[in-house]
């Protein structure tokens, strides 16, 4: 008789794992029987794109669909949208879920279940309901956003400096709002990169027409007759915003689990193993989980879709019948703040200074390209370093097209616990158009390993 497999959620990491699971058990000789359950209408799209569907990059939601549940269905998994999971019992092996199509409530046997419930946007009681507020998380806030700056507003209020704060204050500068971004931390991004490393991104979000208050928390709305946002309370001052958008972070979604008496970690995520079982016939993948850091050794909560995708094939390989280990993070991430790119890899200085590293930093400006070629921008890269090993860990950079992409190797190398010397000497390539004969990064590299 063949198992079955029940996937909750039907995202980045739900349908990794399903596809990945249905691959391998093609491969071990496995039967497997692969059902995903989805809340939503949508499945296995890319939340990254919405700051750039409501931008104009993208037409058409569907080109932010990687795959359709019609085509799942094609690949043999039995995709349910409409259907909530609404309580799992593990003594007997169902999950609860309610087809929201026909209100009716339902059980569905499992031999295996995985969670992959994914996150949720965190929204103060002071932006619940109020028209003209709206997180950024969904397709379904996507079209709201859509929809919402067809009607011409003016002012645009974005509530958080991190990572969705600043794309999403792009966006709405890019969209000609008259846009403010309110974060209560030092500078934007502050969160998980260099104060001085978050002015330039401050700097950058300047450039493209963006007022950023810093060092202050909105703690209420005012609304118009018509109940409609109008303004935000902002250092006793009223900040005019007929649309607000909503950046303050998300939190993992973990109710079933936890009403299942299972335990979560000490960043509220669930922390499965490194093949990402939880226990006996229970996985979890994405967002609703913590991930390993490698150089601290630590769970911490990093929503990203990079892990999702990894940690839902690892799951996927496993439940398939084969055998796969998730290896943890480093902490890289990027995005865009108008000209700038913004990248980070490993720590902070903070953290490593609070996990007991003995650390050295240096911060350097180099250029993109070779200083004589048309294309060459500024670039500022902060590398961190332990004095003693001489290990890398951690490195941002700030900095004109191309400078993004270039953490890769900074990441790459805390990855395999290269030394900052070994970075600095590394064969990277070089010719005018795309690098100085350093790249910046092996400038501050090489920098970092004379002091450490
Ligand atoms: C605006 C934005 C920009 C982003 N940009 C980036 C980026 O540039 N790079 C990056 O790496 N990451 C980015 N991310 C994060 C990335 O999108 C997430 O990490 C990724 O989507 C997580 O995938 P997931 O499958 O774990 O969870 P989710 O994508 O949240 O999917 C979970 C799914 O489970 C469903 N679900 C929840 N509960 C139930 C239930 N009880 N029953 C049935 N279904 C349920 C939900 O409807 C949802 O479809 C961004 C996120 C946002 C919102």
């Amino acid at each position: 008789m063949s198992r079955r497999l029940v996937v909750i959620g039907a995202d980045a990491a739900g349908m990794s794992a399903a596809n990945q699971a249905l691959r391998t058990a093609r491969r071990t000789g496995a039967d497997l029987e692969v059902v995903a359950v989805e809340s939503s209408d949508v499945v296995s799209y890319s939340a990254c794109g919405i700051p750039y569907w409501v931008a104009g990059d993208v037409d058409d939601a569907d080109d932010l669909v990687a795959r359709t549940a019609a085509e799942h269905r094609d690949a043999g998994i039995d995709v349910r949208l409409h259907t909530e999971a609404t309580a799992l019992d593990l003594d007997a092996g169902q999950v609860e879920v309610r087809d929201h199509a026909t209100g009716t409530t339902s059980r569905l046997g499992f031999d295996d279940v995985l969670l992959a419930t994914g996150a949720a946007p965190i929204l103060p009681d002071w932006a619940r309901d109020v028209p003209g507020v709206l997180a950024v998380k969904t397709l379904a806030d996507g079209a709201a956003w859509r929809e919402l700056l067809a009607s011409d507003p003016r002012d645009a209020l974005v509530v958080g400096g991190g990572y969705i704060g600043v794309e999403m204050a792009e966006t709405l500068a890019r969209r000609g709002l008259r846009t403010t971004l309110v974060t209560r931390g030092e500078e934007p991004m502050s969160g998980s990169f260099e104060p001085a490393m978050g002015a330039l991104v401050r700097a950058a979000l300047e450039r493209a027409g963006v007022e950023v208050v810093t060092g202050t928390e909105v703690t209420d709305l005012e609304t118009g007759p018509d109940g409609r946002v109008r303004a935000a309370c902002v250092n006793g001052d009223p900040v005019r915003g007929d649309v607000v958008a909503l950046g303050l972070g998300v939190r993992a979604r973990t109710d079933l689990a936890t009403g299942a008496g299972l335990p979560v970690g000490e960043r509220g995520g669930l922390v499965p193993d490194d093949r990402q079982r939880l226990t006996d016939g229970v996985w979890a993948a994405g967002d609703c989980c913590e991930v390993l850091d490698r150089t601290l050794g630590q769970h911490l909560y990093v929503p990203l879709g990079t892990h999702a995708n990894k940690a839902g094939r690892v799951a996927g390989t496993n439940l398939g019948g084969g055998d796969d280990r998730f290896p943890g993070i480093v902490g890289t991430a990027i995005t865009r703040a108008g000209d700038a790119e913004v990248a980070r890899t490993g720590l902070t200085s903070r953290w490593a200074r609070e996990a007991g590293f003995d650390v050295e930093e240096v911060r350097m400006d180099s250029t993109t390209a070779s200083g004589y070629m048309p294309e060459s921008d500024p670039v500022t890269v902060w590398a961190l370093g332990e004095r003693g090993t001489g290990r890398l860990l951690g490195c941002q950079i700030v900095g004109g097209r191309g400078a993004g992409k270039r953490i890769d190797t900074a990441a790459t190398a805390m990855w395999a616990g290269l030394t900052a010397e070994d970075v600095a000497m590394a064969d990277l390539a070089y010719a005018p158009p795309f690098s100085p004969v350093w790249d910046p990064v092996q400038i501050a590299c090489r920098r970092l390993a004379e002091r450490l």
